[in-house]
């Protein structure tokens, strides 16, 4: 994309934009692949994330929000337009009662999604441990819908507050929202209940800047001792200490799990380039040492080939695979 100079001296003066140019975007994913971001924004504030967005959507310049970066794979010529990261901005977490059973927990999109589930633990408040051990943020698990067979965002959020390209904040309530396996889709106001849905295969252009949260009350002591034995059964059974994207395929609806139908297709330990197929777990494709992302896809469509040939079923990604 041809950047005029005019664009960027305006993105570089928004104030608390942090606009950087051909950002490598190896630097935002937790896979530690990728080319570079045209523009790449790290607004500190709500004020300039919303001047941000206003002047691209005026512009026509495509914009794509991320979080922590650890459900994205972008491809090596990376991605024409602005990257927005909300890891500097909307960091707050507050608590109020609701009533005698419930308590209200408002988390801004860019806080850590494990910094929510820690605070919860330790304020004696029961629901978000399933989550102990995701990484990425709080908006990036409210769009994924992140989860573990202990629970999912769904069930413990109440609303969310979402940012419109016209720099409108619109809040939908839970009844809103259409959750599914590994992703939403919002009724919004502004589209007269047309859906936002945040799949692999449509664009999402409105940003959530905030969800809310029920809670239950626990003891503290109960609940991390919960997290103890949650956190080491993921530990066991995930690779942790090698970069990735967690699971890459979703599970298909019923059956063996993605994981298990590549392990069953022979692929466990299978090695493009500098990516591997993980050996601890099948469902985990590694960077192992320097990966690119043609030799992630390679291995991905190696793994929707054999799978398919084996046991007839094509695995979706859950990562989303992003840029040129
Ligand atoms: C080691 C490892 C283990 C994992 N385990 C799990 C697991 O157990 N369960 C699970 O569900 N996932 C798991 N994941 C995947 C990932 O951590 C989750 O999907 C996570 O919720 C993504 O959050 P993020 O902030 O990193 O999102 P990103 O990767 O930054 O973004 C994901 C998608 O959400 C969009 N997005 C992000 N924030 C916003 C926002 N505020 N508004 C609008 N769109 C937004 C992005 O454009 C992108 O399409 C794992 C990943 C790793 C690396």
């Amino acid at each position: 994309m041809m950047i005029n100079h005019a664009a960027k001296e305006f993105l570089k003066n928004i104030s608390g934009g942090n606009v950087r140019f051909d950002e490598p975007m190896s630097r935002h994913t937790s896979l530690r692949v990728g080319g570079t971001a045209d523009f790449f924004a790290e607004p500190d504030s709500l004020e300039a994330l919303v001047d941000i967005v206003k002047w691209t959507s005026a512009k026509s310049i495509p914009y794509l929000i991320i979080g922590g970066g650890s459900n994205l794979l972008v491809r090596d010529n990376g991605i024409r337009g602005l990257v927005i990261s909300l890891k500097k901005c909307l960091n707050c977490i507050t608590d109020n009662r609701r009533n005698d059973i419930f308590v209200e927990v408002s988390a801004g999109a860019g806080v850590n999604l494990q910094r929510l589930c820690f605070f919860a633990m330790n304020k004696g408040l029961e629901g978000m441990n399933f989550a102990l051990g995701i990484p990425g943020s709080v908006g990036g698990a409210i769009v994924m819908n992140a989860g573990t067979e202990h629970g999912f965002m769904e069930k413990v959020l109440d609303s969310v507050n979402v940012l419109m390209t016209d720099g409108k904040i619109e809040k939908i309530d839970k009844t809103n929202i259409d959750f599914s396996y590994r992703e939403l889709a919002l009724k919004l106001e502004q589209n007269k209940g047309a859906v936002n849905r945040s799949s692999n295969r449509s664009s999402n252009r409105s940003i959530i800047i905030s969800g809310k949260f029920l809670f239950t009350r626990n003891e503290p002591a109960k609940l991390k001792k919960e997290a103890e034995s949650m956190l080491g059964a993921r530990n066991r059974k995930q690779p942790t200490n090698l970069p990735s994207a967690g699971c890459f395929f979703r599970n298909p609806q019923s059956g063996m799990t993605a994981g298990e139908l590549i392990d069953r297709a022979g692929l466990k330990g299978k090695i493009v380039g500098g990516a591997r197929i993980s050996m601890k777990h099948a469902n985990f494709i590694i960077n192992r040492d320097n990966a690119s992302a043609a030799d992630i896809i390679a291995l991905m469509e190696e793994a929707q080939e054999r799978v398919d040939k084996h046991f007839n079923i094509f695995l979706e990604p859950e990562v989303k695979i992003v840029g040129e």
